[in-house]
Parts: structure tokens; sequence; C-alpha cells
């Protein structure tokens, strides 16, 4: 092999972002894509198409890789273990891994070794230990299926005793299997949601981006602010040491994102945790000095970090929600001939409603005005506004 080539395990978006800066650090990248005509194995040169989840699929895959890296953190740790036990370089690797795939494991993590902020939980063996939690703390409360959950799947909010009845079982076994583990966790009233990217290297430095605020509808990212609106310089250097000191004690490897829940008197609690780049830190594409993509790129090749910091004074993301348009592109000479800052990225996804296709970055140094386009452009783009 002439040069360096990381291999990429799942073929969304996140892979095909990672193309770019890829080109420009004159990487190899490789693909394994769950179908030929996913998102990124569009445009990777180099596809294989497997399931990741099958272990010689993924030693054939990794035998051609210098490091191996991820789109999504689905691949089970055992068959990474192997890779190690064999000298390749995963990153992040199983042992990190494992927090953003389990929500419980994280849980025990952050409260035993770092004190970090949480909601009150526990782990509950069946929906008699949920309902005593909730008797006990008082309901609402929310429970978790500890893995398998995604844009808000595998997430109840349960009012009382009497919603954790048999249709609540039925949901948990449907969504995550028979053998799931339950988290019961305090109802967090939050005021909002925020999220914080640090990107840390196998050397051990770490860049942390500004904090942004993350707005969800119907348990999906729809837009983030950054940096989030009034947050105190106490807060944010709070939320900051947070992240760094999570990504030091479970020794990450590249991205990892810190979704919190802040509380109207201004704490916040840890919700989970992602070892991926994340759609909350896709402003940084358009809107910082070095995107997450390529930092997260140059912390898996252990080169220095870039400067994390934003370009102007608020960026704001939003995501293309499917609509009833299937050709997006189409869409673009109305929004770029109204907006020549505006920054759009598509997905190539099948345009199906309400599914993330894309998303736009509006910048500049007024909030409202910048909010403004950026969500015009992203409902006209998912065909939910015809003009204006
Ligand atoms: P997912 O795996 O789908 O991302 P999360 O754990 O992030 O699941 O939960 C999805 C959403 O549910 C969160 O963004 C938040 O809005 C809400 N949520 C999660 N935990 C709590 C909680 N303890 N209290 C209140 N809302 C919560």
């Amino acid at each position: 092999m002439s040069r360096t080539t990381i291999g990429v395990i799942g073929g969304g978006q996140l892979a095909r972002m990672m193309y770019e800066p890829a080109i420009k650090l004159g990487i190899g990248l490789r693909l394994l894509a769950e179908g030929p005509d996913v998102g990124a194995a569009q445009i990777f040169k180099d596809v294989m198409v497997g399931d990741y989840t099958d272990e010689a699929t993924v030693k054939s895959f990794a035998s051609n890789c210098q490091i191996i890296t991820f789109d999504h953190e689905h691949v089970p740790t055992w068959i990474l273990r192997g890779l190690v036990a064999e000298g390749k370089l995963v990153r992040p690797g199983p042992d990190a891994l494992q927090h953003a795939q389990d929500k419980l494991l994280m849980r025990r993590r952050l409260t035993t070794s770092l004190d970090a902020p949480a909601p009150k939980w526990q782990a509950c063996a069946d929906a008699a230990e949920l309902r005593a939690f909730g008797a006990e703390i008082g309901f609402p409360i929310i429970a978790k299926a500890s893995r398998g959950g995604y844009d808000g799947h595998g997430v109840w909010k349960l009012d009382g005793p009497a919603d954790t009845g048999i249709p609540f079982e039925q949901a948990l076994t449907e969504s995550a299997g028979e053998k799931v583990e339950i988290i019961g966790e305090e109802f967090v009233d939050f005021a909002r949601e925020l999220s914080v990217i640090v990107v840390r290297s196998p050397s051990g430095q770490a860049v942390v981006y500004p904090v942004s605020e993350t707005i969800q509808r119907n348990g999906v990212c729809r837009e983030t602010i950054t940096p989030a609106p009034g947050l105190s310089d106490e807060q944010a250097a709070g939320i900051t040491r947070l992240g760094l000191d999570i990504a030091d004690e479970l020794q990450i490897t590249g991205v990892l994102a810190v979704e919190l829940m802040q509380r109207t008197d201004g704490s916040v609690v840890v919700n989970e945790l992602a070892l991926r780049p994340h759609n909350t830190g896709h402003w940084t594409i358009d809107g910082a000095h070095t995107s997450q993509f390529e930092n997260h790129l140059r912390a898996v090749l252990d080169l220095p970090l870039g400067d994390p910091r934003a370009r102007d004074p608020w960026c704001v993301m939003v995501n293309i929600l499917g609509g009833s348009n299937q050709d997006l592109p189409s869409e673009l000479l109305h929004c770029f001939a109204r907006d020549p800052k505006l920054r759009v990225e598509l997905y190539g996804k099948d345009v199906r409603p309400g599914r993330k296709v894309g998303h736009v970055n509006c910048y500049g140094d007024d909030l409202a005005e910048v909010r403004a386009r950026a969500e015009h452009a992203a409902r006209y783009l998912g065909g939910e506004i015809r003009e204006g």
C-alpha cells in the first residue's frame, strides 16, 4: 500500500462527510457499506458491501486498512477486540466505544469514575422495578432501553404506574429485543438541550468546540445554534471541562459528542454520548476553522488537531427533513439566488418523510437574521414552503 488507508465502517452521511477532508489530507478511505447505494458508497472509490456484524466480513475489510474508524457505533465490540488483538489500530477503540452502545454502562462509568452530573437513575430489571423506582422518586419518569435506541426510539416517558403495563413491555421488546436492560431515569423538565464536541488524539491532545444549543423535534435533531445563546462564560467553561474529563476518562480517539440537558436553574446533566462525528457538530464544516470531520481524521491519524473556534459570532445549522420533493438539487436555484452565504450539504439519500437528507449552515453577526435564513432554506429544500 503506497499511502495510509483508513477504513470507515458504515456508509451513512457521516462517512460521506469524512471524504472531503480525506482528499485534502491525501489519505485513502475505504468503506464498509450496508448496501451499494447508501450515501457514502456513492462517492467513495473503494467500497466493500457487507454486514458489519459478521466477523469474517469485518476482518477481510480491515485487512486492507491501517486504521479502522466509524460512521456509527454498532459494530459488535467482540469483533473489534479481535481486530485489536491482531494489532489493528481501531479508533475509537472498543473499550471506549461501548459507552456509546450501552446507556447503562455509560451511566455507571460516568457516575462511579467521574461523578459527572446525571439525572437520578437506576438499572431496572423489569416493569415492576420501574414502578418501584417511579414510586420512590415520583412520576413522571423516563424509561430507556440500554441498547439499540436512536432518534428517540427506545425512550419512553411514563406518567404513572399504569404506563408500565403490557403495551409498554411489548414496545420495549419490539424496540430492543428480549434481553434488553432498562434504565429508569428522573424526568428532567429541561429548559433546553446542549451539546459539546470534543476531539481527542491518541497522544492525549484534545480540542473542544464552542457549546451548541440543540433543538429536537419528534426525537430528531432539527437545529443547532452555536454558541448556545445566553450561556455564561462560567457555564461554558464547566461544560468544556466536563467534555474534556469524559474524553480523557474513556481514552477516546476522535470525536466525542456529549449531549446535555440544561435545567431551568442553569445546571446541566449528561444525556448521552456519541463517539463519532455528530449531527450537532455539522455547523463546524462551514462555521469553524477546522471541521469536526477533519479533526476526527487528524485524531485517528494522531496528527496535531486543528483550531476548533468559530469563524463568525453565530452559526446556525438546520437539518433538511424529507418531504414530498424527491429532487433536492432542483430546489437549490431558489435558495442560492436568495442567499449567497448559504451553505448546503445534501446526503444523496432517498427522500422519505421526516428523514434527515441534508443540512444547511448559515453564519453571521445577527442571530435572528442567521436563524431566519437557515430555517427558510432548510424548510424550502424539505418542501415545507414553496416561496418567500
Ligand atoms: P436517543 O438514543 O434516541 O438519542 P436519548 O437518550 O438521547 O435517545 O433521548 C432522546 C430524547 O429524549 C432526548 O433528546 C431528550 O429530549 C429526551 N430525554 C432523554 N432522557 C430524558 C430525561 N431523563 N428526562 C427528560 N427527557 C429526556
